[in-house]
């Protein structure tokens, strides 16, 4: 049997451009699925970091003009990815971050932009490239949520199409006038098509017009279909329950391995958890924190913005603190939370340092010299850092939302009786649950016993690719549409 092809659609990919999770699923998914019978391709904007990757790839259609200027399809691979990338300065060349200008603001033109890369993707689907026509058409988040629209109201045959959610928070809602320019029939522009509030929804599109619809946790694909997640798309998306599901992201398991991690202090594993200490020793050096094997060392590796809650965190820190806690930061973004931070640490140096950076490396030795990573989300479509946290033994305290709450047993009496405990969920999202919760993970910690159970628990969940991997391929096997 041949491999089933699919053509993967998105603004970024890990590790040739990234500014999320997106990136990592996106990077991740050719490996995980071509172990289950699935051939991927991606097709990305040629930003300048792509094209420097992809010198000397061959030119696999030409374009007299696309939005406004001539363009061309490459494909080549890359990383270890195989790749069409759309080579169209007048869109894509310009470097750094690939949705923002250098004043920090959306670029003026993003509509054009990513409506070209629906465009593309949907052009590929119907047989554009000559020898490569994919089964299915698999879109990720707003940016390439077109893509299904384009196929829909296209003629003839057309692949199976998916659209996946990584975050309902961007949707890509464009003024009206922008119709004109995309090349989709008058009857587009209906509430049954890409009309949104007077706009153009392109995610709206998506979720509108695709075979199905996945989104990064169960927990998240029931949320969304709420007034309180969905964005205004909620809607929508329970008129279509039928077709929507979750599928939890994994994480790469190679690179995130404790046994063979080379940035990290020292090494270890399941069976030789008692050598992690040395890990929270360096990390307690390097944070300049009070050295003490003793104090609990909780850590936080985020994004600092407010769907990550880290301001319930900063108000219950001064409680945590007194009670002997320890504070490890790292994360960039929110002016005022890096300020509240930062003056937490001033005031209280023995105990809270922080690195107000992204920084890979460092986020190893966190995750493996904590005792306890805390992820305080207000929403989480799924959420990478407890994955992480699991697979090094550290012990997640998570609110209970989204994939914190599908990806994380709560050590309350029935799953401790059981011994099945992974970490530690609270809700509802207040500063006096999380409190709760803290108080929780210092009664752990005062127990070694429950915590050696709860780490080795962590550790010895399956947080890979291998299971999402395997419901991608039957999500894909059912809608599939053999080329004709
Ligand atoms: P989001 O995509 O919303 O930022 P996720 O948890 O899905 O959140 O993925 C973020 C990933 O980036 C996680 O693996 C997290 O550990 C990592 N990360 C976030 N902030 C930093 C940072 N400052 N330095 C290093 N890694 C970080």
């Amino acid at each position: 049997m041949s491999d089933l092809k699919v053509l993967s659609v998105a603004s970024e990919i890990f590790p040739l451009v990234k500014t999320g999770g997106l990136a990592d699923v996106v990077g991740a998914l050719p490996g995980a699925l071509a172990r289950e019978g699935v051939e991927v391709r991606t097709l990305v904007p040629a930003y300048p970091a792509v094209l420097a990757k992809l010198a000397g790839a061959a030119t696999a259609r030409d374009y007299d003009t696309l939005f406004g200027a001539p363009a061309r399809v490459i494909a080549g691979r890359a990383a270890g990815l195989d790749l069409f990338a759309i080579d169209a300065p007048h869109l894509f060349g310009r470097p750094g971050n690939p949705y923002l200008g250098p004043d920090g603001l959306d670029w003026p033109d993003n509509a054009r932009r990513f409506a070209a890369l629906g465009r593309v993707a949907a052009d590929i689907g119907r047989g554009a490239i000559d020898g490569y026509r994919p089964e299915v058409v698999h879109a990720h988040d707003w940016q390439a949520a077109l893509a299904p629209a384009y196929l829909h109201y296209a003629d003839g045959p057309r692949p199976g199409t998916a659209v996946t959610v990584h975050n309902m928070a961007f949707q890509g809602h464009f003024p009206v006038s922008i119709f004109g320019e995309l090349g989709l029939p008058a009857r587009a522009l209906a509430i049954d098509g890409v009309e949104y509030f007077g706009g153009v929804g392109y995610l709206k599109a998506g979720l509108q017009l695709s075979d199905r619809i996945t989104t990064v946790s169960p927990t998240y694909a029931r949320e969304i279909m709420t007034p309180e997640f969905g964005n205004a798309l909620d809607g929508l998306l329970r008129a279509r329950a039928r077709v929507v599901q979750g599928i939890v992201n994994g994480i790469d398991d190679a690179v995130w391995d404790p046994a063979t991690d080379p940035v990290v202090a020292q090494n270890y594993s399941a069976v030789r958890i008692d050598m992690r200490v040395r890990n929270k020793t360096a990390l307690q050096t390097q944070m300049g924190l009070a050295p003490g094997v003793e104090r609990p060392l909780f850590a936080v590796i985020s994004r600092l913005s407010d769907q990550k809650g880290l301001d319930l965190l900063l108000a219950a820190l001064p409680g945590l603190i007194a009670k002997g806690g320890q504070l490890a930061l790292l994360g960039s973004g929110d002016r005022s939370l890096e300020a509240g931070f930062a003056a937490a640490a001033a005031g209280r140096p023995n105990s809270v340092g922080c690195v107000f950076a992204y920084d890979e490396k460092l986020a190893h030795l966190f995750q493996a010299g904590a005792d306890f990573v805390v992820v305080p989300s207000r929403f989480e479509p799924c959420g990478l850092t407890q994955l992480c946290a699991l697979r090094y033994g550290a012990v997640p305290i998570v609110a209970r939302v989204g994939g914190l709450a599908d990806t994380v047993i709560n050590a309350n009496e029935a799953a401790t009786a059981a011994g099945v405990a992974t970490g530690v969920q609270f809700c509802p999202r207040s500063v006096d649950a999380l409190s709760y919760a803290l108080d929780r993970a210092l009664e752990i910690n005062a127990d070694p016993a429950m915590t050696r159970r709860l780490r080795l628990n962590g550790m010895r969940a399956d947080v890979s690719w291998r299971g999402p991997a395997q419901h991608y391929a039957t999500l894909y096997r059912a809608i599939a549409r053999p080329a004709e």
